[in-house]
C-alpha cells in the first residue's frame, strides 16, 4: 500500500497524545480515535483493500465483525472481496448474530477488526464463528496495538504497541496531570 498509513492517522487526530484511562483501567499516553479513520471513506476503503489483499488466496467466503467500528470496515473488506459482510452485536453483554445474519459450516470467515487492543472482541467474534462449525481464516485489522494471538493468520497494517501504566505508577498521574476524555475532544 502506497499509503503512509501512520502519518495519515496523526493528520487526522486518530493518535491522540495526552493522559487517557484505557477502557483496561490503565494509563496511556496515547489514544487511538478510530472514528477518525472510520468516517472517511477514502481512508477507508484503501485500508480495507489492503486488508482483502492479505487474504485473498485464503478464500475467505464471509467477513465478519463486530459492532460499532467493525461494521463501517467489515463491509469494506467484504466489499474488495465480493462476500457478504457480517456482524455481531451485543446482548446483555454477550456477542451475537442478529438480525437473520448466520454462519454455516462451509463458511470460511475472515475476522475484521479496526483496532487490536486486548484482542478480547476478536476473540468473542471468533468464538461465534467456530461455535457455527465454521472455519476462522484469519483476522485483519488496521491497528495493532499489542501482542494479541488468536492462533490464526493476522494480519495488521499498522503496528502500534501500547504503552501503558498502572494508575499508581503513571509518570502523568505524578505529576498531576488531569485525566483526558477523548470523547468530549473536538480535534
Ligand atoms: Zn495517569
Amino acid at each position: 500500500m502506497s499509503l503512509d498509513l501512520e502519518r495519515e492517522l496523526r493528520d487526522r487526530g486518530a493518535v491522540l497524545s495526552g493522559h487517557f484511562r484505557l477502557s483496561s483501567g490503565r494509563h496511556s499516553d496515547r489514544f487511538i480515535q478510530k472514528f477518525r479513520i472510520l468516517e472517511d471513506p477514502k481512508l477507508v476503503e484503501p485500508v480495507a483493500r489492503a486488508i482483502a489483499r492479505a487474504f485473498a488466496d485464503a478464500r475467505p467466503t464471509v467477513v465478519l465483525s463486530a459492532a460499532v467500528g467493525g461494521i463501517v470496515l467489515g463491509y469494506e473488506v467484504a466489499r474488495a472481496l465480493n462476500v457478504k459482510g457480517i456482524f455481531a452485536e451485543k446482548e446483555a453483554g454477550v456477542p451475537v448474530l442478529r438480525r437473520g445474519f448466520h454462519l454455516d459450516a462451509d463458511d470460511r470467515v475472515l475476522v475484521v477488526e479496526d483496532v487490536i487492543t486486548t484482542g478480547g472482541s476478536v476473540r468473542e467474534v471468533i468464538g461465534i464463528a467456530r461455535a457455527a462449525g465454521a472455519t476462522v481464516i484469519g483476522v485483519g485489522a488496521i491497528v495493532r496495538r499489542g501482542e494479541a494471538d488468536f492462533g490464526v493468520p493476522t494480519v495488521a497494517l499498522l503496528e502500534m504497541p501500547i504503552v501503558s501504566y498502572d494508575e499508581g505508577e503513571c509518570p502523568q498521574c505524578e505529576r498531576g496531570a488531569p485525566i483526558d476524555d477523548p470523547g468530549s475532544r473536538r480535534r
